[in-house]
């Protein structure tokens, strides 16, 4: 038997990646927008069927290159009709992809890493520990596959955002291509409104961001002061608030002030959801532009957290409300089947201890 040659998956490269390798490859640029009008919206994987290109080239793509897929392990359906899927990614971990309909728009969570470095200490995520990052084929894949799914219904996904598992910051390049493709006409063509990066502080990969894209923003903020900060997000230690809100104002001047900027704020009993919390946070964010999203802690095994009561939830909300910032409570999907925001847990291989001290600290309570 011949040993399989190396080839490229397609998934892998943005327009202009694909162009160069067209281009260096069979002098042809335009093979790349012909390619990708069949991977992405006739959502064709087999180069034999594109019929609009020679023969030859079709001969020549199936010795070269690929369209491969994360391949779909598991697919649940919550009582409230959310979805999620199980999916194993090219370096044979599992991570979860969460799609959830909502009043006329499909908003597709996905994830970015194997698990994730941070170790927020109320995300379920960090617990896994960590094995790697997606590639953009990964990513891209994420959203191929629910597209599928949706359009059978004639549907699409409406709006993507990297909210699942992973620090989308810190595996900016194979992020980026994917976003690109996902804002781009050729293959997803999503208006950059529509397409959220969300990370929990890593101040440098904001100002990358800011280079290449206008993608909707969202910080995970979680605490209006460094002191409870660096409790609830690590990072937080590296870079402090008061950096990351001159990143977020960098962030919001690109485009002639049309960027986004959401601020995400994980609601935890007794931990951060106080009047006073409001109020340090109302004039926090005073310099900035953006809207907030207020999460109801979701329980994990072992967390060591509690949700507030609604009744504080809604204070909390009244508050910022009436100190004129639009407040939304992000209502909670997925639940009955672990899709919710921060419950996200795939199959990590972790290469940290991590997950091992985890489930220790599991067992112990179950046994106590
Ligand atoms: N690492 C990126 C992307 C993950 S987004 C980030 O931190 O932004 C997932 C969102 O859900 C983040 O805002 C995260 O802080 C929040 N989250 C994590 N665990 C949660 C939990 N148990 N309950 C509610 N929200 C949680």
């Amino acid at each position: 038997m011949s040993t399989p040659r190396p080839v490229v998956n397609l998934f892998d490269l943005n327009r202009s990646a694909l162009e160069v390798f067209f281009e260096s490859a069979v002098a042809k640029r335009y093979r790349a927008h012909q390619i990708m009008k069949w991977a992405y919206h006739r959502q064709e994987l087999e180069f034999a069927a594109m019929t609009d290109v020679s023969k030859a080239h079709r001969a020549w793509l199936m010795d070269h290159a690929s369209l491969r897929l994360p391949e779909v392990v598991t697919r649940q359906v919550s009582r409230d009709g959310t979805t999620k899927w199980v999916v194993r990614v090219a370096n044979g971990n599992c991570v979860e992809t969460v799609l959830i309909p909502d009043r006329g728009r499909n908003t597709l969570c996905v994830s970015s890493q194997v698990g994730c470095t941070l170790d927020c200490s109320f995300c379920a995520t960090g617990k896994q520990g960590f094995n790697g990052n997606l590639s953009t084929a990964d990513i891209i894949g994420q959203v191929w596959l629910a597209e599928r799914e949706l359009r059978e219904k004639g549907e699409n996904v409406s709006n993507v955002v990297l909210m699942g598992m992973g620090e989308p910051l810190l595996n900016l390049q194979a992020v980026l291509a994917a976003t690109d493709l996902m804002t781009d006409d050729l293959a997803f063509g999503l208006s950059k409104r529509r397409v959220t990066v969300s990370t929990a502080g890593v101040v440098p990969g904001i100002y990358e961001l800011a280079k290449h894209t206008d993608v909707s923003l969202a910080i995970s903020l979680h605490a209006p002061n460094d002191a409870l900060r660096d409790q609830l997000v690590p990072i937080n230690k590296k870079y402090p608030i008061a950096e990351l809100m001159e990143a977020c104002r960098h962030y919001l001047s690109g485009l002639g002030n049309r960027r986004t900027l959401t601020i995400e704020y994980t609601l935890m009993r007794g931990v951060n959801d106080s009047l006073g919390h409001a109020k340090e946070l109302a004039k926090l964010l005073e310099v900035l532009r953006c809207k907030i999203n207020l999460i109801p802690f979701n329980p994990f095994p072992a967390s060591g957290y509690e949700r507030p009561h609604g009744r504080e939830i809604r204070d909390f909300q009244t508050y910022l409300i009436n100190a004129g910032y639009t407040t939304m409570l992000r209502t909670t999907r997925g639940e009955d089947i672990g899709a919710a925001c921060g419950q996200l847990v795939g199959r990590v291989e972790d290469r940290t201890k991590r997950q091992e001290r985890y489930l220790a600290r599991v067992k112990a309570q179950e046994a106590a």
